[in-house]
């Protein structure tokens, strides 16, 4: 099977990073391979998963310039305000589309919705699909002193748990936190467990959520509500762990009044809730992003605290950097993998995503804090920023990379 003609790239793993950066692929004409372990569930309006993501607007002109956005926009559910309050310092920082000259400040869309439009998209454009399967061995014929000759020097292995095999010029690792490919590309993560977890459910609340997306700081950790298509709000709730593993197990009347005291009635009582999941919170980075014609991206490459709402952005900020090195490679003829060009993506990936993951830390230990230092700190922060003409602008518009 080596013997074959490699493909251009292989993808591992179809989440959104994945399946974004195997279409960018495909759409550029490059031959493109996905192995995916888990077959998606069909996508269902009455019937959304638990995981909800905001989207910023880079990521959504990455959908949209791949032509898989307007399928997704369909069902998805702008927000047009932000309000993000601290319960015990004051302060308070409101962002708004409207006085930015936008419709929404960013979309709300569920990971089922993505990944069945996405994997849509990818069968259409002709993205080979190998699912479900796993990668059993991963071989890269650069750094195998000797092996392979001619064009195999070029490629990189993949055998499969099906006993096949296939070559391609590049390997995208995109097979999220718990990264098998990164294992067996010998790269080391570093990895902080912040005892928190993220719980995450639907709920209805009286009043309705006015396309705003609202989050509350506590000394626990914030509580966000994000509004849904169907009026019903997607929660993020991160607790420490042992809270988490309590209020997973109450029943709904318990935790839709604990939920209600911790939102300060904003929406006034919160009368119902789905089922309710949560994940564990870390950081996470890899030591490299790049190992030979290797490369990771998503959370295979970093995961950030989620309080702002940012681990998938930053991760379709990898596949939007990605596509411009890949364009480039492509138009000048020249090899997609070569080392220098991944040098400098990782370069700058790697920076980026640090700097992310190291902010969202500091918010999260300046806040989730009831020593009184921090609290008159974030009091006189939010104050401030609430006050000083244009900030507002200034951090959403980094926050959405425009
Ligand atoms: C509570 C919470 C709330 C969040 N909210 C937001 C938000 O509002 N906005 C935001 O931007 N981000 C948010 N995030 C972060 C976001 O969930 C992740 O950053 C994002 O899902 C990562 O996408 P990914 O495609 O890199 O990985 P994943 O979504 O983990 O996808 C990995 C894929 O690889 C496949 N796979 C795994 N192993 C293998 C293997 N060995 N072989 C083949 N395939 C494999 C899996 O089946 C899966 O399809 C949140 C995270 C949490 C925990």
């Amino acid at each position: 099977m080596s013997r074959r003609t490699p493909f251009d790239v292989a993808v591992v793993g179809a989440g959104v990073v994945g399946a974004s950066a195997a279409l960018a692929g495909a759409r550029m004409g490059l031959r493109v391979a996905m192995i995916e372990a888990r077959a998606p569930t069909p996508w269902r309006a009455d019937a959304p998963d638990l995981r909800v993501f905001a989207l910023a607007q880079d990521g959504i002109d990455l959908l949209a310039g791949l032509g898989a956005w307007d399928t997704i926009a369909a069902h998805a559910q702008p927000y047009r305000t932000m309000r993000v309050w601290d319960a015990a310092g004051g302060g308070a920082l409101c962002f708004d589309a409207q006085r930015y000259g936008r419709a929404a400040l960013g979309w709300i869309a569920e990971q089922g919705l993505l990944a069945d439009r996405l994997w849509a998209a990818m069968q259409q454009a002709g993205v080979t699909l190998h699912c479900p399967r796993r990668v059993v061995a991963v071989e890269d014929q650069a750094s195998a002193r000797g092996d392979g000759e001619g064009d195999d020097r070029e490629t990189v292995t993949l055998r499969l748990d099906d006993h096949s095999a296939l070559r391609a010029r590049l390997l995208i690792a995109a097979d999220g936190a718990d990264s098998q490919l990164r294992t067996l590309a010998r790269i080391e993560v570093k990895r902080h467990d912040y005892g928190q977890r993220g719980l995450v459910a639907f709920v209805q609340c009286e009043r309705p959520h006015a396309d705003t997306a609202w989050q509350r700081f506590l000394p626990t950790g914030p509580v966000a509500f994000l509004p849904f298509r169907d009026g019903r709000c997607s929660i993020v709730w991160t607790l420490p762990d042992a809270e988490a593993v309590r209020l997973l197990a109450v029943d709904d009347e318990t935790f839709c009044g604990e939920l209600t005291r911790a939102f300060d009635a904003t929406l006034g009582e919160v009368v119902a809730v789905s089922a309710r999941a949560a994940f564990p919170l870390r950081r996470q980075l890899a030591e490299r992003f790049v190992s030979g014609r290797i490369v990771l991206c998503g959370d295979a490459a970093h995961a950030v605290h989620p309080l702002a709402g940012q681990g998938l952005n930053v991760g379709l900020r990898d596949v939007i950097a990605l596509r411009s090195l890949l364009q480039d490679a492509f138009a000048r003829g020249t090899d997609i993998g070569s080392p220098s060009r991944l040098a400098r993506w990782q370069r700058q990936r790697r920076s980026e995503s640090a700097a992310a993951a190291w902010t969202f830390d500091g918010i999260n230990r300046l806040f989730s804090n009831d020593a009184p230092l921090p609290t008159l700190a974030r009091g006189h922060l939010l104050g401030l920023a609430g006050r000083i003409p244009g900030l507002d602008a200034l951090l959403w518009k980094r926050a959405a990379g425009v």
